[in-house]
């Protein structure tokens, strides 16, 4: 006999967990379907993305810190690093977290499976346990959350050794490459780029289109690249690979590439391949549904995330959009609140920060200028550079600038574009301030603490009317 839940979720990343306990709040019955080994809940983002590769991160940051310290005058004599207590660090605040997350699914009463899950009826769901057995779960709702996976291109094996992927480097535990060539330069691409070179390798960017960051704007690709190369990374861009020429037989790879350059060999102790991902659909047995999926593999819903199977609903990475992990969880949370009768705000696509943490940062929600006037907006745009920024000149991190575009008709901020020291974090303001409806005059009015680096969001609005103070 089946178990019976308000609501099934298959699959426990930011898009499974976080709507779960949304859902046991408003009273559901709720569970939760993970087949990861060990169980651990947090998906992607908690495992193999985002946590790990932003704890290699601070190392990478901390240890530049250290190397260039004098000009702070601070003489640390020889900074040593320790690569597998980096990887323990690193494991540490992923462990913390894993048992943060479990302890919120019991005080939740979330029911946790450790299995696969798959369609055996629109609302049925078979979980075959990873521990063996099964167990077969019914639910008045059900959410997809599968996710997603590495990806690479046809033709190119991932082996784990010399060609390796993201999640090859966040369970790396001995050593770090000294040479590497990295295929794109999305945000995986480029967080993994700042951090071998920080940590002392040699590493080349290849990127078939025109820029790096290619989805940033374009000033923001420019600057990256400018600072990239000032730190000694080598960017190929538009610059493509020619995966059949791939060579192992070496100690390394070898691999034929041809751009702007003319054609050229690079030679590098590792590939890692950084060119997206796909979605987790294949173990999901759709045809047991009605759930439509596109030629891309992603799965179709409407504004509250439904598919087109009555009472089955999907969110996060296997629904396309932005694959962050804030956006899964809040289109999680909106599919929920639908499911349990309440009147969620659909998600706007251009109120999610997108942020990369490698050095310098980038964060963008938004429109750019060139996309706003492709649809018919009359534009006005502020530029502030971190330069004037008291406290950046504090910090050591002078370079970058945060750009406010804003429809000249009503005055509402369209878009905003950044790249300098810890973006990623002043990006909320300008969430916050669209969301509210609120305009650069407003934020410009609003005061910013000196000397804080906050103050270039003032100062970047105020931009916007020409009324920026200390530029
Ligand atoms: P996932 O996190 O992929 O979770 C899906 C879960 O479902 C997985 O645990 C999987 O095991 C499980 N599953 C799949 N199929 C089944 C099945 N049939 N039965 C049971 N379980 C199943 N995003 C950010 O916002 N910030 C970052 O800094 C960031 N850094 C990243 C760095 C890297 C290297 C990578 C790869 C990604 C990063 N991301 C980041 C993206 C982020 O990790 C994803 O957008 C996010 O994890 C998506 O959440 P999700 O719940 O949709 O899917």
């Amino acid at each position: 006999m089946a178990e019976s839940f308000d609501l099934v979720i298959i699959g426990g990343g930011n898009a499974g967990y976080i709507p779960a306990i949304r859902a046991s709040q408003l009273g559901m019955s709720v569970a939760l379907v993970e087949k990861r080994e060990g169980g651990h809940l947090g998906g992607t983002c908690l495992n193999v993305g985002c946590i790990p590769t932003k704890a290699l991160l601070q190392t990478a940051s901390m240890l530049s810190d250290f190397k260039n310290g004098e000009e702070f005058g601070i003489k640390a004599g020889k900074v040593e690093f320790d690569y597998p207590q980096v990887a323990k660090r690193r494991d540490a605040v992923v462990n913390q977290l894993r048992r943060g997350v479990a302890g919120l699914m019991k005080k939740n009463k979330v029911r946790v499976y450790n299995g696969v899950g798959s369609f055996v009826e629109p609302k049925k769901v078979k979980v075959a346990l990873n521990d063996g057995g099964e167990e077969e779960l019914e639910g008045r709702f059900v959410l997809i959350a599968s996710g997603s996976e590495v990806n690479t291109l046809p033709g190119l094996e991932i082996d784990h050794e010399k060609v390796i992927s993201s999640d090859d480097v966040v369970t790396e535990n001995e050593s770090v490459p000294s040479s590497i060539i990295i295929l794109g330069s999305g945000a995986v691409g480029v967080e993994f780029a700042s951090m071998f070179n920080d940590f002392g390798a040699e590493v080349t960017i290849v990127e078939v289109l025109e820029r790096i960051v290619p989805l940033e704007d374009p000033e923001v690709s420019a600057q990256l690249q400018k600072e990239f190369e000032g730190r000694g990374i080598r960017v190929l861009a538009g610059t493509k690979a020619d995966i059949e020429s791939l060579d192992k037989s070496g100690d390394g790879v070898k691999i034929k590439v041809e751009g702007r350059d003319g054609e050229q060999t690079l030679e590098a102790e590792k590939l890692l391949v950084a060119v997206g991902r796909k979605t987790a659909i294949e173990e999901l047995n759709l045809d047991a549904t009605k759930v439509e999926v596109s030629d891309r593999g992603i799965i179709q819903v409407d504004e509250f995330y439904r598919t087109a199977e009555d009472g089955v609903y999907a969110a996060g990475d296997v629904i396309g959009g932005y694959w962050l992990a804030h956006a899964a969880g809040h289109e999680g949370i909106v599919a929920v609140e639908h499911m349990a009768g309440e009147d969620p705000m659909p998600l706007d696509q251009d109120m999610i920060p997108r942020v990369t943490f490698c050095r310098p940062e980038i964060a963008s929600f938004g429109l750019t200028r060139e996309q706003a006037e492709e649809q018919g907006y009359e534009v006005k745009e502020g530029k502030f550079p971190f330069r004037a920024i008291g406290k950046a000149l504090i910090e050591g991190e002078p370079n970058g600038f945060v750009k406010v575009v804003a429809d000249a008709e009503t005055d509402l901020i369209l878009g905003m574009h950044a790249i300098g020291p810890h973006v990623t974090e002043l990006i909320a303001e300008g969430v916050f301030a669209k969301l509210v409806e609120g305009t650069p005059q407003e934020i410009g009015m609003a005061v910013h603490a000196h000397p804080t680096l906050a103050e270039v969001m003032s100062e970047a609005a105020l931009a916007v009317d020409g009324h920026a103070i200390h530029f």
